[in-house]
């Protein structure tokens, strides 16, 4: 076995200590005081809920992240990688092909081993505090469109990926990150159009009093804003959301019928107006670009290791290939990944106040506030997280942050 096997196994059970002492640390705070701004969040039965709800997801956090962990190691030690690799093989030795089949096997497999932990998930835990709205036959059809798509959009980019890499050499990655540009600006235009019809109705907002405030809103901040259409949410889950996609003449924004159903007409507009502060500050076209930047420099890094042998074969395969240095890489790389992605949720957590404030300043605090409370409330959220835990994971500040913000 070489050095970079030993690495990876290293870098997956480092990780595996972070995750776990961190959910650690922030379980120990799910019955730490509300703070007195949160009070009229929950009340008593409620909040006691919100904890049984939070420690349940804890526990079976727990166990799906150590059965992951033993499934990764298991595999890597017993030779998984080295008997798939072997199988595909056996059936064809053409790097495209080889590629395409070595990676179906090893991602639909591991969401077939995983699949009892998320139909738990949604038929046991969601189901038990009421959020759960899918039926069996919407959930196995998700995933069976979710694999489609993969293996037809993920099966296009790799099979091109690898047709440069056969002519540019080294330099493949600046072919490949021309590819990940057009795609990624292709999907922010059109992914309203062309992905979420495959999974859920979207209808234009009727006309009535709720869209007549949010034009009136648009019209007052001078934003345009022609495309506003309602999802149906409630087809899989009671819990709310909205968001804004694309930029120019495809720019919408899309609401969850349960939003529209939770809060009232002002508490909309508020959200709304938080939404659009995202839009006018530039939030999305400066993520839209730190992806490409970091893809980027991701490509960059895996061409200048993607011909050492050593990447392939510390996944344990005999034979050095694309494929199996795809996947070595993509371990190794992962704890520069991890720190690329506290950047970018610091960035976030700090969009979310400007929205915040831009919202505050052009409609206003209120409404945004209750809308906030209500939203944590209907999703049983924490209100107490670990300061850790909100460093890492959270792309948001917490609601005690927020609307400590707001009040200002
Ligand atoms: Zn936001």
């Amino acid at each position: 076995m070489s050095q970079l096997f030993y690495i990876i196994i290293a870098i997956l059970l480092l990780q595996f200590i972070l995750e776990t002492v961190l959910d650690y640390l922030n379980a120990q705070r799910y019955n730490a005081p509300i703070p007195e701004e949160l009070n009229d969040v929950f009340d008593e039965a409620e909040y006691k809920k919100s904890q049984a709800y939070k420690k349940t997801n804890y526990r079976f956090g727990l166990l799906t992240s150590s059965f992951s962990l033993i499934l990764t190691l298991g595999f890597l030690i017993f030779g998984g990688f080295e008997w798939v690799d072997q199988m595909v093989r056996s059936v064809t030795t053409a790097p495209i092909p080889m590629a395409l089949l070595f990676f179906g096997i090893i991602m639909i497999g591991s969401d077939i081993a995983i699949l009892p932990f998320s139909y738990y998930s949604t038929f046991v835990v969601e189901e038990k505090y009421g959020f759960n709205k899918t039926t069996k036959s919407t959930f196995f059809l998700d995933k069976i469109k979710g694999w489609l798509m993969m293996v037809v959009i993920g099966g296009i980019i790799l099979s091109l990926i690898i047709w440069f890499f056969q002519f540019a050499g080294s330099f493949f990655w600046i072919y490949a990150w021309g590819l990940v540009a057009v795609f990624t600006i292709f999907m922010n235009l059109f992914y309203s159009k062309l992905i979420v019809p495959l999974f859920n109705k979207q209808t234009p907002l009727e006309n009535g009093s709720l869209k007549t405030k949010i034009k009136a809103f648009a019209k007052n901040v001078g934003f345009e804003l022609d495309n506003i259409f309602v999802i149906d949410g409630s087809k899989r889950s009671t819990k709310a959301n909205a968001y804004f996609s694309g930029f120019g003449k495809e720019k919408r924004v899309t609401l969850y019928d349960t939003l529209i159903n939770d809060l009232d007409e002002e508490e909309i507009v508020a959200v709304l107006a938080h939404e659009v502060g995202h839009y006018k500050k530039k939030h999305i076209i400066f993520n839209l670009i730190a992806s490409l930047v970091l893809t980027g420099i991701t490509l960059f890094v895996l061409s200048l290791f993607i011909n050492n042998p050593a990447v392939s074969t510390a996944i344990g395969v005999s034979q050095p290939s694309f494929h199996a240095a795809l996947i070595g890489f993509g371990i190794l790389y992962s704890p520069i990944s991890e720190i690329t992605g506290l950047i970018m949720n610091h960035f976030s957590r700090k969009f979310e106040y400007q929205a915040d404030d831009y919202a505050k300043d052009t409609y206003a605090a209120l409404p945004l506030i209750t809308s906030l409370k209500k939203l944590s409330k209907n999703s049983l959220s924490n209100l107490t997280p670990h300061p850790a835990f909100v460093f890492m994971h959270y792309s948001h500040p917490t609601l005690l942050d927020r609307i400590q913000n707001l009040k200002r």
